[in-house]
């Protein structure tokens, strides 16, 4: 790979600060394991998220989506290619009466912060699970009897021709932990939820 030639097209779009080049996996993974990947990128946006993967797939390079990485486990050896990682830095939600829309990035502990401000219910079981609403929303991470796919209403994802498409829940093929999105052809950028009016005490309590 010729790390000058990608690292300037990817210069065109993103700040020096969201590109990392031989970054150590370890510092992104729960469980501290992981060699180097070749090149690692922070998008903010949409667009810069289809600026990666043009540019990628312009220069043949395989690419790898993450969030918090909670649950990954990355050999020694790294990855070659780039791996763009949606947690901090793509990071935000919005609240209209009982919906809640969350940037894939978002961590799973502070959506269900949010839906407890609003008084949603729907969210209670998410609250210890670590990593972001995206991972969550891909692995239909769940717990106490809840699941992701109890609450997500649609999502917004960029396929590999960094066309954005949104697809309701019943095209996602929720069973236990997994989705259709863990093909891996399609990368999730919001997540949209609806949840229940409630009462915030007894949601505290759950
Ligand atoms: C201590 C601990 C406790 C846990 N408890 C639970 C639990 O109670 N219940 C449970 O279900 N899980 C649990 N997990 C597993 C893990 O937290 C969840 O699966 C979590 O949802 C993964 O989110 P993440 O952001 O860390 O994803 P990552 O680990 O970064 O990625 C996981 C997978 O999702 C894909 N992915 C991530 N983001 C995107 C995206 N935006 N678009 C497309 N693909 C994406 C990655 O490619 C990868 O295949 C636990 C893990 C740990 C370490």
């Amino acid at each position: 790979m010729n790390f000058t030639k990608i690292y300037k097209s990817m210069r065109a779009f993103l700040h020096e600060n969201q590109i990392k080049i031989n970054e150590p996996m370890e510092n992104h993974t729960s469980f501290r394991i992981g060699g180097p990947v070749d090149i690692m990128v922070l998008p903010t946006n949409p667009n810069e998220v289809c600026s990666v993967i043009k540019v990628c797939k312009q220069n043949n390079i395989p690419f790898f989506v993450m969030g918090n990485g909670t649950n990954l486990l990355v050999k020694d050896e790294g990855i070659r290619g780039v791996v763009m990682k949606l947690a901090q830095n793509y990071n935000d939600a919005e609240v209209d009466e009982n919906i809640i829309k969350c940037k894939a990035g978002m961590s799973l502990s502070t959506a269900a912060k949010i839906a407890l401000g609003n008084s949603l219910s729907g969210l209670e079981f998410a609250n210890g699970i670590p990593g972001t609403i995206g991972g969550a929303a891909v692995m239909n991470a769940g717990a106490y009897g809840g699941e992701m796919a109890d609450v997500v209403k649609k999502v917004t994802v960029v396929d590999l021709n960094a066309n954005l498409i949104e697809m309701q829940k019943n095209e996602l093929d929720y069973d236990y932990r997994r989705c259709i999105l863990q093909n891996g052809d399609r990368i999730l950028l919001e997540v949209e939820m609806e949840l229940l009016s409630g009462d915030y005490e007894d949601i505290k309590r759950k």
